[in-house]
């Protein structure tokens, strides 16, 4: 399973990239895209080429409820700008645009490749779109030297506009990134009018550590629990009434076409549960679980934890509790997930802010606001959030894997 992990982390650059991917773990474990059935079988949907949700049973649905879990395709990331060639100082660079709460510092110095969509007419005239990974180090955003900056220890200060601009080689003929793009790919688009591209790490992911037990890797938050909520409900009892969600744009609020605040999830409920009061009446004998990494205890800056929630990389998966709704965890879906994981042998630990600090927040509360359905919000825990590169454990995988499926199957 680990190894899937690493492999699907490594092809997954971009939201859309994820959707497809997770569209091809779903379709191997005998789920077809749907097309209006409201039968017993497995289907997925997808919105936007980076949102998805799969189900199973949902005919039963009426009597049971679904058991349902939900993560998020998008990381952190810096997108390049519609124009965003510059040419100065005989240098060729693309200006991005800062997508989420990037953690700047790591990205310098990094082998950066690019990946994405790209859309514009096709042959016919229609506009279509194509997934595009220049799996290549295509450019570079070089550290000042520190002759050149001698307080570049005590305060560095990243000004995104200035200092983030991608580095991709001396000055050139190229006058815009479509003349960039056709000189890299090959495409069925006559043209490449509009994209949505970003930069990722060219360094694949690894098991890391003495004993190899970390994981390090872009975008564990959260294609890590899109991975996991995936690898589970394929392998839960089909006829466990089960959802997967995974939608765009958490990192930015996630109200968009594709996002948990949209319509994506409440309307294809509407439609397979036939209408409104069904579906609302479901969701009430229904439970989500909201699965997106939690901060683990760093060694080097313990004070950043509350001395008692300071959750413990390989230490299992972590309830996340926010009195101020940041987390949609309640007393009854926390013992429920508690009890879960006591079954299947699965330790669980707790967290919650510091209370002189802001808490960050997830997918949870927002399903939970819009649907109505009870919600606990758990996740792996993992250093270096919204770094280039983050770090996670397996172990703890292996647990979240065995709860999320001793959860379908309950
Ligand atoms: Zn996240």
């Amino acid at each position: 399973m680990i190894n899937e992990l690493l492999l699907f982390l490594d092809d997954s650059p971009t939201p859309f990239h994820a959707t497809n991917n997770l569209a091809a773990l779903l379709e191997a474990a005998g789920f077809t895209h749907w097309s209006g059935e409201q039968d017993d079988g497995r289907y997925y949907e997808t919105r936007n080429d980076s949102s998805i949700i799969a189900w199973q049973s949902a005919a039963r649905a009426p009597n049971q409820g679904f058991r349902m879990v939900g993560a998020h395709t998008d990381s952190p990331c810096l997108h390049v700008k519609p124009n965003g060639v510059i040419k100065k100082h005989g240098y060729l660079q693309l200006g991005v645009e800062v997508y989420g709460a990037v953690l700047q510092h790591p990205w310098f110095d990094r082998d950066l490749a690019l990946a994405g969509r790209i859309s514009g007419p096709g042959k016919k005239g229609q506009i279509a779109s194509e997934l595009i990974n220049i799996q290549r180090p295509l450019g570079m955003i070089p550290s000042l030297a520190i002759h050149l900056n001698r307080e570049a220890n005590k305060k560095n200060v990243v000004n995104a506009q200035e200092h983030l601009p991608v580095l991709l080689a001396r000055d050139d003929d190229q006058e815009s990134v479509a003349d960039i793009l056709l000189q890299l790919i090959d495409t069925k688009l006559s043209k490449v009018s509009d994209f949505e591209l970003s930069f990722y790490d060219h360094q694949s992911s690894s098991l890391a550590g003495l004993s190899q037990s970390f994981i390090t890797s872009a975008r564990l938050d959260n294609l890590l629990s899109c991975f996991l909520g995936a690898s589970a409900l394929t392998s839960s009892k089909p006829e466990q009434p089960a959802i997967l969600v995974c939608t765009d744009h958490e990192e930015v609020g996630s109200a968009s076409t594709s996002g948990a605040a949209g319509t994506f999830l409440a309307s294809t409920l509407r439609h397979l549960t036939g209408d409104q009061n069904t579906s609302d009446a479901i969701m009430q004998k229904s439970m989500l679980v909201s699965a997106d990494n939690a901060h683990a205890l760093h060694p080097n800056y313990p004070n950043k934890h509350d001395e008692n929630h300071g959750p413990i990389i390989n230490a299992g998966p972590v309830i996340k509790i926010n009195a101020n709704q940041r987390y949609a965890s309640n007393s009854e879906t926390s013992a429920a997930f508690r009890a879960i994981c006591a079954k299947a042998n699965v330790p669980v630990q707790t967290f919650v802010t510091r209370a002189d600090m802001a808490c960050g927040s997830t997918i949870g509360p927002i399903t939970a606001t819009k649907l109505g359905v009870p919600t606990v919000d758990v996740g792996i825990p993992q250093l270096a959030m919204h770094s280039i590169r983050e770090t996670a454990g397996v172990k703890d995988c292996e647990y979240m894997l065995k709860a999320l499926i001793a959860f379908y199957n309950s």
